[in-house]
């Protein structure tokens, strides 16, 4: 059953999109997400059950969230996932999954029986080598054939590229040349600041580059038209099959139409991926009472864009915040 939405900000933004990240433990490196000395794990006792999750997950679903994204970490490192996702399916939500698409070929037959259709992988390189060198670690080819695999069997599969100069900028026409043939979109991330990634915006890559690259190559690029809580602006190369889009986090934040609440895997809810402020649902839940309340609370105290950070100014703001991979994205 739809449950009206009811959770509302001072903006009168209402709140459908949960993003629930299931674990801080990840099998690649990524230099980006993650601060080079690693990041201390949160101890098993203060990261939600899997039962807690679902618990969680239904209050959020009966105050009108209709659509869950499961991320991490690595969400599908998360031990007895195939249980959660059969029991977040019964919720009657949108599923959706971010995953860097190491572990994907164990659970396309499970996403094919519960109806998860809509996995959005990372994969910043189409190079091997430069793959291990962002990574750390030598996945490139398990993650490519799974990619294939994944679009073979008909799922939405998006490719979630973060662009960092001199790294891969110089991928961004290969990456829309597999749109050409293949029902597959790319999209295409501003490099962000998060605790200990070393932020640099001179190593980001804009969404006015990007499009100067793109515009260079392609001069019959059509826009497509979004949905007003779309963190991305999209295009299609005309006869292209697939399209890709920009999530210009840094140069045009898209929050005008946000939506998207996040759930880190101990329980800590954020109201925006910059936020520095967290309620603490699972510490509530753990004492019995209702998370109805504290839910309201924070949605009312959501600041209207990055949770009022000014980029130039504020180094202090998300330094306070959590690194990447511990947020989930
Ligand atoms: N491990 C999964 C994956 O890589 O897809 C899920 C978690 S990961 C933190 C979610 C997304 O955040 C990925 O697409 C990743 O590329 C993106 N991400 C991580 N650090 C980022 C940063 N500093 N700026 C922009 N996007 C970032
Ligand atoms: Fe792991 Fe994803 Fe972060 Fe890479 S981006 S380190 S795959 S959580």
């Amino acid at each position: 059953m739809m449950h009206k939405p009811q959770i509302i900000d001072s903006f009168g933004r209402a709140h459908t999109y949960l993003r629930i990240s299931l674990t801080d433990r990840c099998n690649l490196r990524c230099f980006y997400c993650m601060p080079e000395e690693g990041v201390e794990l949160t101890e098993r006792s203060q990261i939600m059950t899997l039962e807690e999750i679902v618990a969680i997950s239904r209050e959020f679903v009966e105050l009108g969230i209709d659509t869950i994204r499961l991320t991490g970490g690595e969400p599908l490192l998360r031990k007895n996932f195939a249980f959660l996702i059969k029991e977040l399916s019964d919720l009657g939500v949108t599923l959706k999954l971010t995953t860097n698409g190491i572990l994907l070929d164990k659970y396309f037959d499970l996403f094919e029986e519960t109806g998860l259709r809509k996995i959005n992988v990372s994969l910043d390189t189409l190079d091997k080598v430069k793959a291990a060198f962002i990574s750390k670690r030598d996945y490139f080819d398990r993650i490519m054939e799974n990619v294939r695999e994944g679009i073979r069997r008909g799922f939405e599969i998006k490719l979630n590229v973060v662009l960092i100069k001199g790294t891969n900028d110089q991928e961004i026409l290969d990456f829309i040349r597999l749109t050409k043939h293949q029902n597959l979109n790319v999209k295409f991330i501003e490099f962000m600041p998060f605790k200990g990634n070393q932020w640099d915006w001179s190593k980001g890559v804009s969404e006015q580059e990007i499009l100067k690259t793109v515009t260079n190559e392609w001069t019959n690029l059509q826009t497509l038209q979004s949905s007003v809580h779309s963190t991305s602006k999209n295009f299609q190369v005309s006869g292209f099959q697939g399209s890709f889009g920009i999530i210009s986090t840094i140069t045009h934040p898209f929050c005008e139409g946000c939506n998207r609440i996040r759930l880190t895997a101990d329980g800590k809810m954020k109201n925006c991926l910059f936020a520095t402020q967290e309620f603490d649902l699972l510490g509530h839940f753990r004492t019995g009472r209702k998370l109805t309340p504290l839910i309201h609370e924070n949605i009312q105290s959501k600041k209207f864009s990055r949770d009022g950070m000014n980029l130039e100014m504020d180094a202090k703001h998300y330094e306070l915040n959590r690194s990447m991979i511990s947020i989930g994205g």
